[in-house]
């Protein structure tokens, strides 16, 4: 059957199965991602559904979960000389005394880039030390292990913040007070690892996760796959985004990471320690982590501030209409906490498209 994004009947009729096979209590679906949650908002897919599917993002937003450590580290190198390279949404985000941003406008050299390449172009044109603050999960990591595998330039190095989202997932699962009934899975983060990784977590805590693209008609079947193998209680790991995802992955992008990082413990804003859950730069690369070159170890700083339900929020356990400040104290414009930063935090999308839980 063709696959059309804006197709009215078949958006119906996912509707009808969904609410044929979803049982009569609450159903609490969580997605790991900023792009699911801008499709469902924008969209206004929640008010397809029946009140009691509550879906949440849990911490898919990577600009939200890197933590005040590795931000005052990024802010050390800056006010010691190097200059320091970021993302955009990475610029706003508060360290311990100040963002990025804050330090650049006192006179740091700190600069937005657009990718890691950007970076690489910058230390090819000085002398001087170039630091690449490295964020995001698996589906960047792969163009940051490539450039590091291309011999960069000697002044270059990355200060390496790069997470995994299954222990994510997993540490989400483990919350005494979290009740998931199924995952959807993120899209982008599949291609390069396949559907293999979320395996282990149906076996041992039960949740159907199923893998979801980024059209609306995506989200509502990865809907209708989680509801139809809950009322089945037969919970596995299934593929949703079967044009986007091989069951065993991009190979060459996990090589590529594989040559270039090693796994290690990570903390995560909001969420703290998650074993395993982080990248760092392995024995071959170790010149090129910019933590050993300089020898700098912030210790961790507070993470969210008085009052802000970050943390929460980020593990799927409150929305941002349950924050006082959200939309009152707290806006995109002049944000209290890390969820309001990021483009693909819960608190900014919710403010975007108006706030309102239904959306
Ligand atoms: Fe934190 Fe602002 Fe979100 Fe409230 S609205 S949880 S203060 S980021």
């Amino acid at each position: 059957m063709e696959f059309k994004f804006k197709d009215k009947e078949r958006a119906r009729d996912l509707v009808q199965l969904i609410n044929r096979k979803v049982p009569d209590r609450p159903v609490k679906i969580v997605h790991v991602c900023g792009t699911h949650e801008v499709t469902i908002t924008e969209n206004g897919l929640r008010s397809l559904l029946p009140d009691r599917i509550d879906i949440r993002e849990g911490p898919g937003c990577p600009v939200c979960v890197t933590p005040t450590a590795d931000l005052d580290a990024a802010l050390q190198l800056a006010r010691d000389g190097a200059i320091v390279t970021a993302f955009g949404d990475m610029m706003n985000v508060p360290g311990t005394d100040k963002s990025l941003k804050e330090l650049k406008s006192e006179g740091a050299d700190v600069r937005l880039v657009y990718s890691v390449s950007e970076a690489i172009k910058i230390a090819e044109s000085t002398d001087r030390e170039v630091v690449f603050l490295s964020v995001g999960f698996e589906t960047t990591t792969p163009m940051t292990a490539a450039v590091l595998a291309n011999d960069p330039p000697e002044n270059f190095s990355i200060l390496p913040s790069n997470k995994l989202i299954p222990p994510a997932m997993k540490s989400l699962l483990e919350l005494p007070d979290n009740d998931i009934d199924g995952f959807i899975a993120p899209g982008h983060v599949s291609t390069i690892i396949g559907v293999e990784p979320y395996e282990p977590l149906v076996k041992n805590y039960g949740a159907p996760i199923v893998i979801g693209g980024f059209e609306p008609l995506d989200i509502l079947y990865a809907l209708a796959l989680i509801v139809k193998q809950i009322a089945a209680g037969k919970p596995e790991a299934e593929n949703g985004y079967e044009r986007g995802v091989d069951y065993g992955g991009n190979r060459k992008s996990q090589d590529l990471i594989k040559n270039v990082f090693k796994v290690t413990d990570s903390r995560w804003r909001g969420i703290g320690n998650i074993p395993e859950s982080g990248l760092t730069l392995n024995s071959n690369y170790e010149n090129r982590n910019a933590r050993q070159r300089f020898d700098i170890d912030p210790e961790a700083g507070q993470e969210s501030p008085p009052n802000c339900l970050c943390p929460q929020v980020i593990t799927a356990r409150a929305t941002p209409e349950e924050c006082d400040l959200f939309r009152e104290t707290c806006t995109p414009k002049s944000p209290y906490g890390p969820c309001m930063v990021g483009e693909e935090a819960m608190c900014n999308i919710w403010y975007r498209y108006g706030g309102r839980p239904k959306l």
